[in-house]
């Protein structure tokens, strides 16, 4: 695939006798959005750790720009430059969305423990610019207002977008999203949607898991349908909506 990104080869993981991920081949290029879908239990969340360091595959492998990071612990994944929501998010309630965010950007920064504990000059600028970079994310969410709030103060939808925030802090070129939209209303589903635009445009590529079908086919270039932990359909957002394995796991599910 031309400007191939991420390159996932016959990815397996088997709970016990459950194969949750069955020998999946699937490639995301270049700045490119993926919706992926496919009923519940079907391995989304699955594929996700995979990905993401959080599982190794018994089977098959994943590469990320020319190089395997199946294995990989998840911090290397995370500096290699792949980001991600959960599907329950996962924010420390009782800190600023700042500091949320900036939890985020340590991962590109070089101050050590010891320099942190002492506060060095070196230490302290490093600091301020981690949250220079944090309020420009928080910014770019569109909730620079927030960022003195502490995340269990605000609303459900600027909690997802705030988990959205800590994600790109990393400065990924692969950002998974996994049902971001899960539990929100019309008005906060749009913002999201709207906010996906604003990244993808920073050419940034996305993997969204997502079950409100009307975002899937406004926001992907391509579809991947997973049923049972296997691939059943990959295309278009228009192929995949018309394909009859794709209407019958969802209508049979
Ligand atoms: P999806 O995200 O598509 O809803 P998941 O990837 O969460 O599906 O789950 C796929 C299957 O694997 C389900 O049957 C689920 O119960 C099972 N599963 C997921 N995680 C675990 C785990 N840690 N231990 C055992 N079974 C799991
Ligand atoms: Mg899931």
């Amino acid at each position: 695939m031309p400007g191939e990104l991420l390159a996932i080869r016959d990815a397996t993981k088997y709970f016990g006798g459950l194969e949750a991920v069955s020998g999946v081949t699937l490639q995301v290029a270049d700045g490119e959005v993926l919706g992926l879908i496919g009923p519940n239990g079907a391995g989304k969340s699955t594929l996700f750790n995979l990905i993401t360091g959080v599982y190794a595959p018994d089977r098959g492998e994943v590469r990320f720009k020319n190089r395997k990071i199946s294995g990989c612990k998840p911090h290397q994944v995370v500096a290699a430059g792949i980001a991600r929501t959960f599907q329950n998010i996962r924010l420390f309630a009782n800190m600023t969305a700042l500091e949320n965010v900036m939890i985020g950007r340590h991962v590109r920064t070089r101050s050590e423990l010891a320099e942190a504990l002492l506060r060095t000059p070196g230490f302290k600028q490093e600091e301020k610019a981690i949250q220079d970079y944090a309020r420009s994310v928080l910014d770019l969410v569109g909730l620079l207002k927030a960022g003195n709030d502490l995340v269990k103060n605000l609303a459900y939808g600027d909690q997802r977008r705030i988990e959205i925030a800590r994600a790109l802090a990393t400065e990924p070129s692969l950002l998974l999203l996994d049902e971001p939209t899960a539990g929100m209303n019309p008005t906060e589903s749009a913002e999201v949607m709207g906010l996906m635009g604003v990244i993808k445009r920073k050419g940034i590529a996305i993997i969204v898991i997502e079950h409100q079908m009307d975002v899937v086919m406004n926001i992907s270039d391509r579809v991947a349908v997973l049923d049972y932990g296997k691939k059943i359909c990959e295309g278009s957002p228009f192929e995949v909506q018309k394909d009859p394995k794709v209407i019958e796991a969802y209508l049979g599910a």
